[in-house]
């Protein structure tokens, strides 16, 4: 029987524990939440009693593990000095904060090299990581498969390979394969989903695989654009997405959708994979 997970994304501002609820009531069994302003700043403050409440509820209801999400301004290969030093931070904090909800992942855009090169942003992340991942750390942290769009790095899976062979706590890293980034970085979830998902063992290795940002997009494959569409709507188109969800190599996974939708939207879509599922 496949098992995967599935929720959306979620609002942190009325806590921890509330975002628990909202997913119950949503039919899911799994979220994402963002661990700061997602155009950065600060972070909502984890209550002890609140992060005690949402474990508890997460247990109790046999939730899938959470996939807390960066800032997107968090770029850890960033030329700038300051936006560099800025992202060290935020990853710092944002691991230390994590372990208050220890068994998750923390899952974060790896980075835009800048004009820098993909050598030395490849170099850039690892260090970062080498920097702030520790040995007793109960989190772990996914780099997320990006579009390609600008200089992004981790839009092809040898990037993101690289990375992993940099960092010593290889065993605290993953990946979450975003399935609009992917279409969008070139891989061919529609024709040839077997063949991206094979090329991803060989060089990745599915057992890295983590979590799946499911999603589909606006723009045709290859596109380097990286917008989102709801279930069905967008070029990926829903056959597909169904697929992908029902794959065995993804079984046992968190699906986050990360679709441009409302709450009524979201409830759709979680019960939509939850039909496919039976
Ligand atoms: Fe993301
Ligand atoms: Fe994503
Ligand atoms: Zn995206």
């Amino acid at each position: 029987m496949n098992t995967i997970y599935i929720g959306c994304h979620l609002s942190v501002t009325k806590g921890y524990e509330a975002m628990g609820k909202t997913m119950l009531d949503f039919g899911g069994n799994t979220f994402a939440f963002f661990t700061r302003n997602p155009r950065g700043g600060k972070s909502k403050e984890l209550l002890p009693e609140d992060a005690a409440a949402l474990r508890s509820l997460v247990d109790r209801e046999h939730f899938g593990p959470l996939v807390a999400h960066g800032s997107y301004t968090m770029n850890l290969c960033a030329a700038k000095s300051e936006t560099r030093e800025n992202g060290l931070d935020m990853l710092e904090k944002d691991l230390v904060r994590m372990e208050q909800l220890p068994g998750n992942f923390y899952n974060f855009h790896p980075g835009a090299h800048t004009g820098q090169g993909m050598e030395q942003g490849i170099a850039l992340i690892a260090e970062a990581l080498n920097r702030f991942l520790w040995p007793e750390m109960q989190t772990t942290v996914l780099l997320e498969t990006m579009a390609g769009k600008g200089s992004e790095v981790g839009s092809r899976f040898e990037e993101l390979r690289e990375i992993i062979d940099r960092v010593e706590l290889k065993d605290k890293l993953g990946v979450c394969l975003d399935t609009c980034h992917v279409w969008d970085g070139g891989y061919d979830l529609v024709k040839d989903l077997d063949g991206v998902l094979t090329r991803f063992d060989k060089v990745i290795g599915l057992e890295r695989l983590r979590a799946v940002h499911f999603n589909d997009s606006k723009n045709p494959c290859g596109a380097h654009k990286d917008r989102h569409e709801k279930l069905g709507q967008g070029q990926i188109g829903m056959e597909a997405m169904r697929r992908i969800a029902l794959h065995p190599a993804l079984s046992g996974r968190p699906f986050i959708l990360e679709t441009p939708n409302d709450d009524e939207g979201y409830i759709r879509e979680i019960h939509t994979v939850l039909g496919w599922l039976g």
